[in-house]
């Protein structure tokens, strides 16, 4: 027998190194006239680096002491401002107290006893001073000091964001849990005007429904657990493989398994191009 069109775009996605879960999630796929994309892990490679250590005068810490703090009480998050955090702490030689009663909130930071302390990472109260992102550490409820974390744009973000609006007509929308100016300047590369920064996780979905509710079939890419719930609302959900977490990759319509963020519109038109072949 013949393959039917969107069985063999499937068997198609998969050399593209996308594995698209379903025939309807194939046949989605090509329904999309609007594409929203997350910038952590996703227009970026999701692998920051800490640049800068900064404890706050006062404190009584210092940047080893400050930098330990923080990465005891990461070391049990798979978010990867978490993981650079932990690796910038064991490349200085640091040993890391066992954090207890660690919880995470999506999109927020991570919290956790260290050494009898409760300490936070998270979210800085104040906007980042340039590109980097900046996080919050507190000490039982007091600010101690800061982080810095810089990411690298993906080498085919700019690429893939120009296909993605050929493809649809319009340039994608940002849709970022970072702060404004970090979002701007990955805009600004990648040809994106619309950008919502500052998102929490339930903002990313409300942001992915506003745009159906006028009308739009949205195509959204994401990575972390925050991208989870906006991956289940938009008509199409995709997710980044490599660095995403178990939920985004549970939640999405499609994983994109080999890391190339161009593979997502190769799917959509592949996905078109089945559409029109099945009668
Ligand atoms: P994005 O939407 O860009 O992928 P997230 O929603 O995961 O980003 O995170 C948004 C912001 O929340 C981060 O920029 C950071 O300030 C804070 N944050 C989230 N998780 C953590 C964490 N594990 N440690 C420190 N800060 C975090
Ligand atoms: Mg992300």
């Amino acid at each position: 027998a013949t393959m039917p069109p969107l069985l063999s775009a499937i068997a198609n996605a998969g050399r593209h190194g996308v594995l698209v879960k379903s025939a309807v999630a194939m046949e989605r796929l090509g329904e999309i006239d609007t594409a929203a994309l997350d910038k952590t892990g996703t227009l970026t490679e999701g692998a920051p680096e800490v640049t800068d250590v900064r404890p706050l005068p006062g404190s009584g810490l210092d940047a080893d002491a400050l930098l330990t703090l923080a990465a005891a009480a990461e070391h049990p998050s798979e978010h990867p401002l978490a993981r650079a955090i932990v690796t910038a702490a064991r490349t200085r030689g640091l040993p890391l107290p066992t954090a207890d009663d660690f919880t995470a909130t999506p999109g927020q930071g991570v919290t956790a006893t260290v050494a009898g302390h409760v300490v936070t990472v998270g979210r800085a109260a104040r906007p980042a001073s340039d590109a980097a992102t900046v996080v919050e550490v507190t000490r039982d409820g007091t600010p101690v000091g800061t982080l810095a974390l810089t990411d690298r744009l993906r080498p085919d973000a700019a690429a893939t964001t120009a296909d993605l609006t050929a493809l649809t007509g319009t340039a994608p929308t940002l849709l970022t849990g970072d702060n404004a100016r970090t979002a701007a300047l990955v805009a600004e590369a990648t040809g994106i005007t619309d950008v919502r920064a500052g998102l929490l996780p339930e903002d990313k979905v409300n942001a992915v429904r506003d745009l159906e509710r006028s009308g739009r079939k949205v195509l959204f890419v994401g990575d972390g657990v925050n991208d989870a719930p906006a991956l289940a609302a938009a008509h199409s959900g995709v997710a980044m493989g490599r660095a995403g977490s178990d939920l985004a990759l549970e939640t999405a319509d499609a994983v994109v398994v080999r890391d190339e963020l161009t593979a997502v519109p190769a799917v959509v038109r592949l996905s078109r191009t089945a559409r029109r072949l099945v009668v």
